[in-house]
């Protein structure tokens, strides 16, 4: 089964993704995730991808291109979900000729719809762990001892891109670039659009509802 997570900066896709992972085994495919990998590894290319992260813009083609590449021709996973990916009608059509390479389908997208005023909220009050990748939301998801992650103790972190000021960025270019996605899967009758403003056990069991897994 192969899904797609869409919406804007802010709406859970990460923590949905995660909760799909750990409890139904989904492969986790995150754009986001592996670009700042590539930024902490120091490589001339992650020096390249943070001026366009730190700017909350979206990184050229040609990046995610290779990185998609890479992906289906390594893969063997039954179950895939795209966090993060496609961001742009030019990434949806590389994701359409790359399953159609590998004779797979897309089984379904999942558009987390969102109230927009709750999403700087939800920004700025965001924390992961950089061991373990858990998200954390200072108000309404809190770790249980402040700064640290339940998991593996590691110190919490804030992404450098979850500010105010590229908050306003990020979601310009989701406007602009990443809602002509919506469309593009309400065509092909793939789009599934869920209220991401429950909390998140809601919001899960409503989405494990829709994919009948
Ligand atoms: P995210 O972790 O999904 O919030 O993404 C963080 C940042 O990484 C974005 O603001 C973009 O700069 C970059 N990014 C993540 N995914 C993509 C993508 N599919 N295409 C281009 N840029 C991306």
């Amino acid at each position: 089964m192969i899904v797609v997570f869409l919406g804007p900066p802010g709406s859970g896709k990460g923590t949905q993704a995660d909760i799909l992972h750990e409890q139904h085994g989904f492969f986790h495919f995150d754009t986001g995730s592996r670009l700042r990998a590539e930024i902490a590894s120091g490589s001339e290319l992650g020096a390249r991808i943070e001026q366009y992260t730190n700017a909350g813009k979206l990184v050229p083609i040609d990046i995610i291109r290779e990185m998609i590449k890479r992906f289906f021709s390594a893969s063997d996973a039954g179950r895939i979900m795209f966090d993060g990916f496609p961001r742009n009608l030019e990434q949806a059509r590389v994701l359409d000729e790359s399953l159609l390479e590998h004779n797979v389908k897309l089984d379904c997208a999942i558009y987390l719809e969102i109230d927009e005023d709750s999403l700087l909220n939800r920004i700025v009050n965001r924390r992961f762990c950089p061991q373990c990748g858990d998200i954390y939301n200072l108000q309404s998801n809190p770790p249980r001892q402040a700064g640290v992650c339940d998991k593996d103790g590691a110190a919490l972190i804030q992404r450098q891109d979850d500010t105010a000021e590229v908050f306003g960025t990020r979601l310009t270019v989701y406007l602009h670039e990443t809602m002509p996605v919506l469309e593009h899967y309400r065509k092909q009758g793939l789009l599934n659009t869920i209220d991401g403003d429950f909390d998140i056990g809601e919001v899960s069991k409503a989405i494990v509802e829709l994919l009948g897994v």
